[in-house]
């Protein structure tokens, strides 16, 4: 048989993939996976290279290039885009000593790539490097049948409505629940700093946590993480979508960044926290600009003040507050120190663009 029926799809058989994939890999050779971001700014492209050292650096891997006409970054004439690796994974999927590599978009006459926003994120974090700033990222993700449709979703209808499912645990609520074991565990083999998951308000809306890590190692390891969940869901038949409102009067995606500096997570810092978001309710719509990555667009579909969410048009924030722009969790409030949550990033955003307008307006005090 050429295949097998994994639910409503064919797949390949994974028995027969096992009996290649465990042959023995000579010691002398790595596989080298390498990701980056395309045209969209949204989703990963990826491809792979032997190499005849495990490196331990990303330095020492070598330049690379792809074809930007086929990924919306160049024109065919002139199609060659640079990959420099800035990052470096143990690759779960391949395991042994193979890698998966984090790569910067450049274009052919070295100039950054206008959808490499890495590079400027890394300026300002060097710029901001004595207030150690901390992010955590929490992913939420819807999976999604090949139809189109959330997974497990009846295909004529809808679900029971929402409330059951956030948290959730049970084959009626629950699911797809192997796909985000699969992650989370794929993700502590890489090496990525995941904080936790859990089930989201949605059925087949999930979500995973990155960090708190320093500067720009937490949205490295949020790429890297999404690499994987697209990754890992493609074995089970499924697609992962960071889509921030899928569907009409259901919970949307969203990306909640929570962010400290060293002055915050001290004694007194709650004085630091209240501080900051003064500054940033004076810059609503330019955050907005940069929390998804058609430059408001898709935010304003989704902060309707429905379903957890916060106003497009108006800051607002408050304590152990959900449909705010920024929360101060209720155990910051009592410590007197801690971090901000701002709930206003897509699902679908870049978290190089989103960390930098936060450290510009807070740590280096830029105003409009
Ligand atoms: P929510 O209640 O909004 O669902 P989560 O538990 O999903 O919150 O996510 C909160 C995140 O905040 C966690 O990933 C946690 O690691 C992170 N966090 C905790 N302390 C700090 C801090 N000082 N700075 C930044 N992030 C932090
Ligand atoms: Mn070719
Ligand atoms: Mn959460
Ligand atoms: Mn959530
Ligand atoms: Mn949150």
């Amino acid at each position: 048989m050429a295949g097998v029926m994994l639910g409503t799809k064919l797949c390949t058989n994974k028995i027969v993939l096992e009996r290649y994939m465990s042959l023995p890999q000579p010691k002398d050779k790595v596989q080298c996976m390498y990701v980056w971001i395309d045209g969209t700014g949204e989703n990963l492209r990826a491809k792979t290279r032997t190499l005849d050292f495990v490196p331990k650096d990303p330095k020492e891997l070598p330049i690379w290039n792809f074809d930007g006409s086929s990924t919306g970054q160049a024109v065919g004439e002139n199609s060659d885009v640079m990959i420099h690796p800035v990052a470096l994974y143990q690759d779960p999927v391949r395991g042994n000593n193979n890698r998966l590599v984090l790569c910067e978009t450049y274009a052919h006459d070295g100039k950054v790539h206008p959808t490499n926003l890495r590079h400027g994120c890394v300026q300002v974090m060097e710029k901001a490097k004595s207030f150690k700033p901390w992010f955590a990222f929490e992913q939420e993700y819807t999976l999604m049948d090949i139809d189109d449709q959330p997974f497990g979703w009846p295909k004529n209808g809808f679900p029971g409505p929402q409330g059951p499912y956030y948290t959730s645990v049970g084959a009626n609520k629950a699911y797809g629940r192997d796909v985000v074991e699969a992650h989370y565990k794929a993700c502590l083999r890489a090496g990525i700093n995941i904080f936790g998951t859990n089930a989201e308000g949605m059925p087949s809306q999930w979500e995973f946590q990155i960090g708190p890590s320093e500067g720009i190692t937490a949205s490295d390891d949020l790429w890297m993480a999404r690499f994987l969940i697209h990754r890992i869901a493609e074995d089970f038949g499924i697609a992962v979508t960071l889509e921030p409102k899928l569907k009409k009067d259901w919970s949307g995606a969203g990306g909640h960044v929570n962010f400290s500096t060293v002055q915050m997570r001290q004694p007194g810092g709650l004085a630091v926290i209240k501080e900051a978001v003064e500054k940033l309710s004076k810059r609503h719509q330019t955050h907005l600009k940069f929390y998804d990555p058609k430059g408001g667009a898709d935010n304003l579909r989704r902060l309707t003040c429905m379903h957890e969410t916060s106003s497009f048009y108006e800051f607002t924030h408050g304590v152990a507050h959900r449909n705010a722009s920024v929360r101060i969790p209720r155990q910051v409030n009592e410590d007197g120190c801690g971090y901000l949550e701002d709930r206003r990033p897509t699902a679908n955003c870049d978290p190089y663009a989103v960390t930098e307008m936060l450290v510009r307006t807070t740590c280096l005090n830029e105003t409009d």
